[in-house]
């Protein structure tokens, strides 16, 4: 366990709830919030920045990042691997700053495991129907990755409970107010 000086957000959601919408959204409302940008081996899709959504990564070179124990925690899914940096997390709380990560169900637990400050924010869809269809309309996964994330979808939901904070996404508009005015709360709070 460990104590820090600055806050830390995580932000779940199942695959396809529209977390990274909402996430990119906070930071412009609160420019002051630092991204945590998790290293991943799966390819870039269009539009991603090399460093600023994600460090594409080679599995050989993740695999030497766990051995070196640079990850804070680290997940394999969907063929692929997606870690917090330790360095990241440490030198942004250390100066007494708000980080968010956006990262899967498993990861925010494992993340409050490690620092129970943590603020965990959890987004879902108004149903599994609804998520099968955004997930359909992004039109960015192979069909077996699709496959892979509605499964996974359905073990993400239902880990929920776990979570300190719950943002329907019905709406976009008001899922990002809703967010807002969780992550205001959180600002305000005395660590
Ligand atoms: P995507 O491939 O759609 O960008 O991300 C797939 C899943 O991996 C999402 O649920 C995303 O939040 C999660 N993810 C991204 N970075 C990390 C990370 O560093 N750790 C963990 N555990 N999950 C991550």
């Amino acid at each position: 366990m460990k104590k820090v000086k600055g806050k830390i957000i995580a932000v779940s959601a199942p695959s396809g709830a529209g977390k990274t919408t909402i996430v990119k959204q906070i930071l412009k409302l609160f420019p002051e919030i630092i991204f945590s940008v998790s290293a991943t081996t799966r390819t870039k899709r269009p539009g991603e920045i090399n460093g600023k959504d994600y460090f594409f990564i080679s599995e050989e070179e993740f695999k030497e990042k766990i051995k070196n124990n640079e990850f804070i925690e680290w997940e394999r899914f969907y063929d692929y691997y997606y870690g917090t940096y330790k360095y990241f997390i440490d030198e942004i709380t250390e100066q007494n700053k708000t980080i968010i990560l956006e990262v899967d169900v498993k990861g925010a637990l494992q993340l409050k495991k490690i620092y129970p400050s943590a603020k965990l924010i959890f987004i879902y869809p108004p149903s599994s129907q609804e998520l099968i269809k955004r997930l359909k309309n992004r039109k960015t996964e192979t069909i077996v990755d699709f496959n892979k994330r509605v499964k996974r979808a359905k073990m993400e939901l239902s880990l929920k409970d776990k979570f300190d904070y719950f943002v329907e996404n019905n709406d976009l508009e008001k899922a990002i107010l809703e967010t807002k005015k969780i992550i205001k709360n959180i600002l305000t709070e005395i660590n």
